[in-house]
């Protein structure tokens, strides 16, 4: 049984698509997509031996390897123009990994329609290296599962360049326009965190790098009480 974050990452993966699952660990995404029928052919990348073995062992334990082909890689160097790949996974990885592996492999990515990833944390990198490359925002969602929150952005080439305003990179501008309990509960738990570094800075000697990084901090809270406070 797929987990629920990876079931609702599935969710936006295109009927027929060609699928490159990124750091696929035990391949169960890719499998899931093949055995319900969403998609015909994946490759799964893995740049550790252990995953990659795993991944090698589910793939034959489904039956699937006619269809899924696992990799070890690193990032999109497990993939080929030549391969046909139309969408992209990335999930369970941190935001600025994410982006390094996107801008390291670049290249692979001019026949690629969607990017769907899938951070754990700092998802604003995504959206950051989003504007600078020309992908907008289709989707987001946010989820929850084992008291974890993780969010899901959903990007497709964009021809005209987007711009978004700084509440927007931080918290994502569609999570924003919908704002559910969930969303909610992060903000408040990321603001809460951002006051308690603030609070245990104040106690230390103030270098500049530590009065730059309270300030940051301090715009960080705004922004996201600003958009709290607007809601309640
Ligand atoms: N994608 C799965 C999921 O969401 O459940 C697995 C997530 S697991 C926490 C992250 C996986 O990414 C690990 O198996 C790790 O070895 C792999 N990984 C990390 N950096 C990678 C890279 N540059 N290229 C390929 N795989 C990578």
């Amino acid at each position: 049984l797929l987990s629920h974050r990876l079931t609702r990452v599935a969710h936006y993966v295109p009927k027929d698509s060609v699928v490159a699952d990124i750091g696929s660990d035990h391949a169960y995404l890719p499998c899931f997509l093949v055995l319900t029928g969403v998609i015909n052919k994946a490759i799964a990348g893995e740049v550790v031996r252990g995953p990659f073995e795993s991944a090698q062992k589910q793939v034959q334990r489904e039956l699937l390897t006619n269809q899924i082909d696992v990799r070890l890689a690193s990032g999109l160097d497990a993939i080929e123009l030549n391969d046909g790949i139309t969408t992209v996974t990335i999930a369970g990885m941190g935001g600025p990994l994410i982006c390094s592996i996107l801008e390291q492999g670049k290249e692979k990515l001019t026949n690629v329609e969607r990017l769907i990833l899938q951070p754990n944390v700092h998802s604003k990198a995504i959206r950051d290296w989003a504007v600078l490359n020309q992908w907008r925002i289709v989707e987001e969602e946010i989820l929850k599962e084992n008291d974890k929150i993780y969010e899901i952005i959903v990007l497709e080439k964009s021809p005209t360049s987007v711009s978004w305003s700084s509440q927007q990179l931080l918290m994502g501008p569609e999570l924003l326009k919908k704002q559910n309990g969930i969303f909610q509960e992060k903000w408040m738990r990321e603001s809460s965190q951002w006051k308690k570094i603030v609070a245990s800075m104040e106690s230390t000697v103030q270098t500049i790098e530590i009065i730059e990084k309270k300030q940051e901090l301090v715009k960080k809270i705004q922004l996201v009480e600003e958009v709290l406070q607007r809601e309640n």
